[in-house]
């Protein structure tokens, strides 16, 4: 059975399940509750991202509680 992946709810980065800490921004607020895959290539060009306050390319989670 594949373990769910989990997202930062600082940075709200989507990280890998053997993660203890994001390897983003360092933070140990992971979770397994979140919703929303969202993949932001273009920051600068992206609403979302906007929305969000992402400022670099990767995989988030556009809701993470
Ligand atoms: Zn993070």
């Amino acid at each position: 059975m594949a373990s769910n992946r989990l997202a930062c709810r600082d940075c709200h980065h989507i990280v890998e399940p053997d993660e203890d800490v994001c390897p983003h921004c360092g933070s140990n607020t992971l979770t397994e509750d979140w919703a929303g895959y969202v993949v932001i290539t273009h920051p600068e060009t992206s609403e979302i991202a906007e929305k969000m306050e992402v400022e670099e390319p990767g995989e988030y989670a556009l809701k993470v509680r």
